[in-house]
């Protein structure tokens, strides 16, 4: 389990992918994670539900990281995807597949999703969902959940976002990744607050390498994560060269993990968007 490694390891490293859009592409994401266990993960996370992803297709690749890589896998998992019933068929499969880490999320919801449904979940919150999980599993299984340093974009404030951290704390969580974060001033303060609010579990930050212009869209927007002026300087004097935007974005997330090392930050998650070259990169330059 995910969490076997913590006590050991002063420096933990973690990758995340998504599944393929088509049922035909598992073959790319394969070799993807090939590549990407050369450079020894901690864990390899797998997304659900984004893009229209379907639960079948997370487990499908989690299952080929843990069993065929022998590197621990984390399946990601919704309260907007899952009645307790889906879950229970999901924890089962779950356990046929040999899985035993899980990062239980509310969910964003999807466009194709009516108001009625969205407001009528089972599950309404993260908590809930790791409670459940947790009763159900016990020991046997490593949970991770979700936190933002810049606060959950729904929450009035960042106190009553912590008081949610809290809740999911006690629901059992043994660990947290963050919402991506470009600016190390903000996790620290983040991780700071954490302390001072009693949350000690270990945290990951989340880094995501911006080697494209056009990554500063939707999604980046809608995270809530702010672009410091160095990174959008860059952008705005790269962002037209594919080449120097690659080379500096690179470097832009490689510094980042060299400074969050160099202030004893021990977890560091990759949003690999499924492109080993660009994790490569990053970790050449450590
Ligand atoms: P929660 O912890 O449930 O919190 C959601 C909001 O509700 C927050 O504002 C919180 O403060 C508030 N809240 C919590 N409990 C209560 C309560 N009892 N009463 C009132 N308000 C409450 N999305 C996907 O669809 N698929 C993925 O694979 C995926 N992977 C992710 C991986 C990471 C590392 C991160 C950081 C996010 C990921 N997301 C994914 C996005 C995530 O689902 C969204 O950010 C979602 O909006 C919140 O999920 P959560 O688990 O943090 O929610």
């Amino acid at each position: 389990m995910i969490n076997d490694s913590f006590s050991d390891s002063m420096s933990l490293l973690s990758f995340e992918v998504f599944p393929p859009k088509k049922d035909d592409d598992f073959k790319n994401v394969f070799a993807t994670i090939d590549e990407l266990s050369t450079f020894n993960p901690d864990f390899i996370s797998v997304t659900y539900g984004a893009g229209g992803s379907n639960s079948k297709k997370t487990l499908e690749v989690a299952s080929y990281i843990q069993t065929q890589k022998k590197i621990n896998a984390l399946c990601h998992m919704t309260c907007v995807g899952y009645t307790r019933k889906d879950l229970d068929k999901a924890l089962e499969e779950f356990d046929n597949s040999h899985l035993s880490n899980i990062l239980a999320l509310r969910g964003d919801r999807p466009q194709t999703m009516t108001d009625e449904q969205f407001n009528n979940r089972e599950f309404m919150y993260a908590n809930e969902m790791i409670e459940y999980i947790r009763n159900k599993k016990g020991s046997n299984v490593c949970i991770g959940g979700a936190c933002y340093p810049e606060k959950h974009p729904e929450s009035a404030s960042m106190a009553q976002d912590i008081e949610h951290i809290k809740e999911k704390v006690e629901a059992g969580l043994d660990f947290m990744t963050t919402q991506m974060c470009f600016d190390n001033e903000i996790f620290l303060r983040y991780f700071e607050l954490l302390h001072k609010n009693n949350i000690n579990i270990p945290v990951f930050c989340g880094i995501m390498p911006i080697t494209k212009a056009t990554q500063l869209g939707r999604s980046i927007t809608l995270s809530g994560s702010s672009v410091p002026k160095k990174l959008s300087d860059l952008i705005a004097l790269y962002g037209d060269n594919p080449d120097a935007m690659f080379e500096q974005g690179t470097k832009y997330a490689a510094d980042q993990i060299k400074n969050l090392r160099s202030n004893g930050v021990s977890g560091i998650h990759i949003y690999a968007m499924n492109n080993a070259k660009t994790v490569k990169a990053i970790l050449e330059q450590l």
